[in-house]
C-alpha cells in the first residue's frame, strides 16, 4: 500500500515548519533598499533579540548555520589567540578546526562522545591558561545528542581576564533556556531551520557591544562574512550590505511571531516534556540513549542501534512505510546510532506518531519491542 501523507520531519534540522510560516513566503518581492524592507528587517531583528534575550545587535545572515559559525570565528579570532573549546562530537570538532584555520592556538577539552566536559574541567583549563582570549562552546552537540548545562556559569571565568564567550546555539536556540546578556555571552549563533521551526537559509548571529567593537577594530580578510559591514549598514540605514534571502526572512519572522505568541517559557517546557516522553518511551521499547544521562539533550535524542539493526533498512522503512524522518549518525557514529529531533513544532502528535512508527518498523524487521512504550510516553505527555 502506498501512502501519501506528508513527512513528519523528526530530524535534528530541518524540522517541521508550520503552515503559517510556509505561506508567509508566498508574497510579492520587495526592494531590499526600500522602506518595505526596513520594516520587515527591523521587526525581524527586534523579535530575534527577544529570543536571544539581548539588547545587543543581532544580524540575520542569509546563510546556513555554518556561515554564522564561520562568521563567529573569522571576526573574533586573531592569529595566535589562545582559545579554549570543549570537543565531544562532530560539530565541536569542526568548530575547533575552523578556529585553527583562523590561526588560533586551540586548547581542546576532549571528552568521549556522549559526555560533556564538566564545569570543573573548564575551570581548570581557565586556571591553566591565564592568557586565554576566548571560550567557544557548542551548546547542543547535534551529532551525539548531548547538551551543555552550565552556560550560565561561564561568565565568572571569562570575567577574570575579560576573554570572549562564544556559543554555537545552531541546533537549540528557541528550544531551551538562554539569556545572552545575563549570562555574559559575547556572540551566539543559531540556525532558523532547527528549534525556531523556520525553513533553512537564515542564520542569526547576536553580538555583544564588546564583541561588536572588537569585530569593527579587527575586520577579517573576507568580504561576505565581514560583520563590520553588517553593523554599518544596520546602524546607517537598517538594511543588510548584500541582497538578503527576502522570502526566507518573511518565513523566519513568522516563525518568531509563533514563538512569541506561545511564550518562550511555555515553548521550553514543551520541548522538555516531549523529549522526556521520547526518552522514556523509546527506552521502554528497548532502545538505549547514546548520551550519558546527565548530558542528554532536550532537542536531539540519539539512540544506539540494537544489535544487527541496519541503519539504511530501518530509516528507509520508517520513511517509506510511515513517512517519519529521523537522522542517522555521522562521522564516528555512522551506522551506530540514529537521531530523533525534538525541535520547534513538536507536540503530543509528533511524539506519539514517532514512537508508534518506530515500534512498528522494529516489529516489521523482526525485533520484539515492549508495548508499554506507548503508555509510558502518553503518561509523560500528560504534563503538557
Ligand atoms: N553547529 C551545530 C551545532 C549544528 O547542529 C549544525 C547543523 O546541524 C551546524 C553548526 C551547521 O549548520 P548548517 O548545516 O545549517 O550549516
Amino acid at each position: 500500500m502506498e501512502i501519501y501523507l506528508e513527512y513528519l520531519v523528526m530530524l535534528p534540522g530541518p524540522t517541521n515548519v508550520p503552515e503559517r510560516v510556509t505561506r508567509s513566503m508566498f508574497t510579492h518581492m520587495i526592494n531590499h533598499r526600500s522602506k518595505d524592507f526596513v520594516k520587515l528587517y527591523v521587526d525581524t531583528i527586534e523579535k530575534s533579540q527577544k529570543i536571544f534575550d539581548t539588547t545587543s545587535d543581532v544580524v540575520a545572515l542569509s546563510a546556513s548555520g555554518t556561515g554564522a559559525v564561520e562568521a563567529s570565528v573569522v571576526n573574533m579570532v586573531k592569529k595566535g589567540d589562545k582559545v579554549i573549546i570543549p570537543v565531544n562530537g562532530e560539530f565541536s570538532s569542526r568548530l575547533s578546526t575552523m578556529l585553527e584555520w583562523a590561526g588560533a592556538n586551540v586548547i581542546r577539552l576532549t571528552t568521549p562522545f556522549g559526555q560533556n566536559a564538566t564545569f570543573d574541567q573548564v575551570k581548570e583549563a581557565f586556571d591553566n591558561n591565564k592568557d586565554v582570549k576566548a571560550f567557544y562552546v557548542v551548546w547542543n552537540e547535534t551529532s551525539t545528542g548531548t547538551m551543555v548545562k552550565y552556560l550560565d556559569k561561564i561568565k565568572d571565568l571569562t570575567a577574570r581576564n575579560d576573554s570572549f564567550y562564544v556559543v554555537d546555539g545552531v541546533s537549540i536556540l528557541g528550544g531551551e533556556e538562554f539569556h545572552m546578556d545575563k549570562w555574559g555571552v559575547d556572540v551566539c549563533v543559531t540556525g532558523a531551520q532547527k528549534a525556531l521551526a523556520a525553513p533553512p537559509g537564515i542564520s542569526p548571529i547576536a553580538v555583544s557591544q564588546k564583541a561588536k567593537k572588537h569585530m569593527i577594530a579587527n575586520p577579517p580578510p573576507t568580504f561576505y562574512f565581514n560583520m563590520a559591514r553588517y553593523f554599518k549598514y544596520y546602524d546607517d540605514t537598517k538594511e543588510t550590505p548584500f541582497t538578503p534571502a527576502i522570502p526566507l526572512l518573511y518565513a523566519y519572522r513568522e516563525a518568531l511571531d509563533i514563538i512569541l505568541e506561545e511564550g518562550i517559557e511555555n515553548r521550553i517546557r514543551r520541548h522538555r516534556v516531549c523529549s522526556d516522553a521520547l526518552y522514556s518511551g523509546l527506552s521502554t521499547m528497548g532502545l538505549s540513549p547514546f548520551a550519558k544521562e546527565d548530558a542528554r539533550s532536550t532537542v536531539v535524542i540519539a539512540l544506539n542501534y540494537l544489535q544487527g539493526l541496519d541503519d539504511k533498512t530501518f530509516r528507509g522503512t520508517l520513511s517509506e512505510k510511515f513517512r517519519v524522518l529521523v537522522a542517522g549518525g555521522f562521522g564516528e557514529l555512522k551506522g551506530k546510532v540514529f537521531r530523533v529531533g525534538c525541535m520547534g513544532e513538536v507536540h503530543k502528535y509528533h511524539v506519539m506518531r514517532t514512537i508508534s512508527a518506530i515500534a512498528s518498523t522494529l516489529d516489521m524487521m523482526g525485533y520484539k519491542t515492549n508495548p508499554d512504550a506507548i503508555k509510558v510516553a502518553e503518561d509523560k505527555l500528560r504534563a503538557l
